[in-house]
């Protein structure tokens, strides 16, 4: 607690309720996972501003006012009109009564909160969003994983705080009541005197340093202003797989500057962890032009972005450590997700496919050589272009 009386995760909670932040990881609000929460704020927000977000604080309750209603409230909260009714288990979402008192479900800082509804499982959450039953148990502190309940918000990834410009670690320490040597040690940072604009640090330790192979972080969203909105051309045929020779938190400043002009879906790191930029409904800057002597599936003389979902990869650099095992099992789980969304997708697709001169070494020896490449297409059942 800071001198406010505010946890880490409330303070989070206010420095991570923008409209970015909060860009669902899959756009479907209709499919049983997702139906959930994950609401685009900012464009509810704008559609409705009467209520003020300050007057709810997650977890707690809100007394309903005159000519309230749950749309409004879901927009206010950001927690869906769904999540809303089963957490105060509203046969009729359309009917609310003034002076009635609401739950409002704790909603977690990171994008990814997960609304339980009736006759969910661990084990069906588990299997719908590729994270392990013991990582939910852990994220959530469920001392008994059998024990959930309709309405609950269940969070899907550690808690997450995104670097401001004029930020330093001490002001963030200060403002989320952790001290600065434990945020440093959590984040693994080299130099706690530079943080980056837009870099994410986590605001728990126990999934990071506990689990060092990243299967209870699945995904950070991190944004990038780089990218087409929808895909007017269809659903994507192929996941496109890229090497940086830069860290993560490199690949993160990167994407997230809108000069960059560059961005992917996802990157994984070589500790496992993963970073989302950009919705998979949307179109990411990753693959850049088509060359001569190309091998890309996709039609001839359009932009292969309009088709592809592209992951990047931290390697480091100069020489490229191998990939790890950890790198490799985020790269699937990453892929399992985007197929879940698209199961159309028929390839896996080098970088260095589509631009065999400029991108010669994309991804290179370290995914193809290795046999990393051929494993992780077999591995997601699609066809390998390396
Ligand atoms: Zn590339």
């Amino acid at each position: 607690m800071d001198s406010n009386g505010l946890s880490p995760y409330q303070v989070a909670l206010q420095h991570r309720r923008r409209a970015r932040d909060r860009r669902p990881l899959l756009r479907l609000p209709w499919k049983p996972v997702i139906h959930v929460v994950i609401l685009a704020v900012g464009l509810t927000l704008a559609l409705s501003t009467q209520i003020p977000a300050s007057a709810f604080v997650s977890g707690q309750t809100y007394m309903i006012e005159p000519g309230d209603t749950l749309t409004r409230i879901a927009a206010a909260t950001g927690i869906s009109v769904p999540c809303l009714a089963a957490a105060n288990n509203l046969s009729d979402p359309d009917v609310i009564r003034a002076g009635d008192v609401m739950n409002i479900p704790a909603l977690s800082p990171s994008t990814q909160t997960y609304c339980v509804k009736r006759g969910d499982t661990l084990t069906s959450i588990s299997a719908a969003t590729a994270i392990p039953v013991d990582c939910l148990a852990r994220l959530n502190d469920l001392a008994n994983p059998d024990a959930i309940r309709a309405g609950q918000a269940l969070l899907l990834a550690p808690p997450a705080y995104r670097v401001k410009p004029g930020d330093t670690l001490s002001s963030i320490s200060r403002t989320a009541g952790i001290p600065a040597h434990v945020l440093a040690d959590w984040n693994g940072l080299p130099d706690p005197d530079r943080l980056l604009a837009g870099q994410s640090l986590r605001l728990s330790g126990s999934p990071a340093s506990g689990d060092p192979t990243g299967a209870c972080n699945p995904i950070t969203w991190i944004g990038s202003e780089n990218y087409w909105d929808d895909r007017p051309y269809g659903g994507p045929i192929a996941i496109v797989l890229h090497t940086s020779a830069g860290s993560l938190g490199a690949i993160d400043h990167w994407f997230s500057n809108p000069q960059s002009q560059v961005s992917a879906h996802f990157a994984v790191g070589l500790d496992g962890r993963t970073h989302q930029y950009v919705d998979l409904a949307d179109r990411a800057w990753g693959e850049g032009n088509i060359e001569p002597d190309n091998v890309w599936p996709g039609p001839e003389g359009m932009n292969p972005n309009h088709y592809s979902v592209s992951i990047e990869t931290e390697d480091g650099g100069n020489p490229p450590p191998p990939v790890t095992e950890a790198q490799y099992q985020a790269a699937v789980r990453a892929g399992r997700l985007i197929l879940r969304e698209y199961p159309n997708i028929q390839y896996l697709v080098s970088h260095r496919a589509i631009a065999p001169h400029a991108r010669a070494n994309d991804p290179g020896p370290r995914w193809v050589a290795t046999g990393r490449f051929e494993a992780l297409a077999a591995a997601l059942g699609l066809k390998p272009i390396p």
